[in-house]
């Protein structure tokens, strides 16, 4: 499919059937597969031939999905996992062990933010968070021998800061680790990651690329580009004997291609079996196929709702990275110039008690702790999500306390102008 651009692939991507085969993703929905000899699957668990042989490791279905994305993201080997908090887990503790370190942009989704920051820890993986747009000094004292990667969020959730991808790649190349993005919020069609320098993609497909609210999942892509055998020493799961997989050198067996994701199938699925299920990989790509046509509506909602909020009075500020007025716009210009997605920060005058005024009077803007689904929905975080936090706290942590976050869904932008204006003239 490389030969094709992103709407085809996200049509056709991932599933070419034979003559006389089903035209959609079949739903292999078995546990198990069934062979003739002992032998023949003792190859299987050698990693010697390719093939399935049990559900927890890899399915077809879910296979044939990651394909999809790894096509979309340009890499060279992917896999689904059974949330976004999977997949960000299992991208890290691939390279990370106890004793190591690794560095993230304090700007990124708040399960991920207490995954580093509490239980990674637990775990004896310690975490440093910098600021994006921090000095090159700052990013780079933050090292140390024992860091294995830095992490970023190129559209974060919820702050909407852009990260300037290259730049977080070039430094960690520099001090030989990977860059890994979580890219869920533009999605491979409005920024591919991998083309401005990032080694690893996460994604919580349960946004976007479902696009429905219908099945919580993630997914993982590896560019193939980051030469691990060129640090021995510091990536040894990848490049010494696995004693736990009849002594399978990954980095020599598959390759710069498939080293990093087999190993996170081969051990970290088999050992915490965080495996996407055969139905939600089926309503995944049934959300892909359309992904190339929702994102341009998202993301179009999305500006047209920023630019109305932006001129109302009885609204203290937008945040919305595609707005001129944005602080990061001209990142927006250089990493998404297609378009960035639907979700848009806002502040109403009045605080709290306006913010929570304001949401109650929507009429088809729904309050939801979720977002980038079909349907347009808002949060007030510091009513649900922080409302254990005070005023203080609220703003250290970056949530003002009159904060909405509105996800922008399929809808003509005119009804939700409409119906934001309904509920601003309430209050
Ligand atoms: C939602 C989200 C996650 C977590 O995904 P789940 O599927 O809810 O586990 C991770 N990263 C980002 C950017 C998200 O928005």
């Amino acid at each position: 499919m490389n030969d094709f651009s992103i709407g085809t692939k996200c049509v056709q991507g991932g599933y070419r059937p034979k003559n006389g085969e089903p035209r959609e993703v079949p739903i292999i929905q078995s546990t198990t597969f069934k062979y003739d000899t002992s032998e023949d699957m003792g190859k299987l668990f050698d990693l010697e031939a390719s093939g399935y042989f049990y559900s927890r490791l890899q399915n077809p279905t879910a296979d044939t999905v990651a394909q999809k994305i790894c096509e979309l993201e340009g890499g060279t080997a992917a896999m689904l996992t059974s949330s976004g908090m999977a997949a960000n887990f299992l991208a890290v503790f691939n390279l990370c062990s106890a004793g190591d370190h690794l560095i993230s942009s304090s700007s990124i989704y708040g399960g991920t933010f207490n995954l580093f920051a509490v239980t990674l820890k637990r775990m004896g993986i310690d975490v440093t968070f910098i600021a994006p747009d921090c000095s090159d000094e700052e990013f780079e004292n933050a090292f140390r021998p024992e860091t294995k990667l830095v992490f970023g969020e190129t559209i974060a959730n919820p702050a909407l800061n852009v990260l300037d991808i290259e730049r977080f790649a070039n430094i960690a190349h520099a001090h030989g680790v990977p860059l890994i993005v979580d890219n869920t919020f533009p999605t491979p069609v409005h920024c591919r990651p991998f083309e401005f320098g990032a080694d690893i993609v996460t994604h919580a497909t349960t946004k976007y690329m479902d696009g429905h609210a219908s099945a919580v999942g993630g997914a993982i892509v590896d560019s193939g580009k980051f030469d691990w055998t060129k640090y021995p020493e510091k990536f040894e799961g990848l490049c010494t004997p696995d004693e736990s997989y009849h002594g399978i050198t990954y980095t020599e067996r598959f390759g710069l291609a498939g080293a990093y994701i087999t190993k996170a199938t081969a051990q970290l699925m088999r050992d915490l079996g965080v495996t996407p299920a055969p139905m939600s990989a089926y309503l995944l790509n049934l959300g892909l196929e359309s992904l190339h046509v929702r994102m341009k509506k998202h993301s179009d909602n999305g500006l047209a709702v920023a630019k109305y909020l932006e001129n109302n009075d009885k609204i203290s500020w937008v945040n919305f990275p595609a707005l001129p007025s944005s602080k990061d716009y001209e990142l927006t210009q250089k990493y998404l110039k297609n378009g960035t997605c639907g979700v848009v920060s806002f502040g109403v005058k009045g605080g709290r008690a306006a913010a929570e005024k304001f949401m109650k009077q929507l009429k088809i803007i729904a309050i939801e702790t979720h977002v980038a689904d079909a349907r347009a929905c808002c949060l007030h975080p510091a009513s649900s999500t922080h409302r254990q936090l005070s005023d203080e706290e609220l703003v250290s942590a970056g949530v003002s306390p009159d904060l909405v976050r509105l996800s922008c869904g399929l809808e003509d932008a005119e009804d939700l102008i409409n119906d934001i204006q309904q509920a601003l003239d309430k209050i």
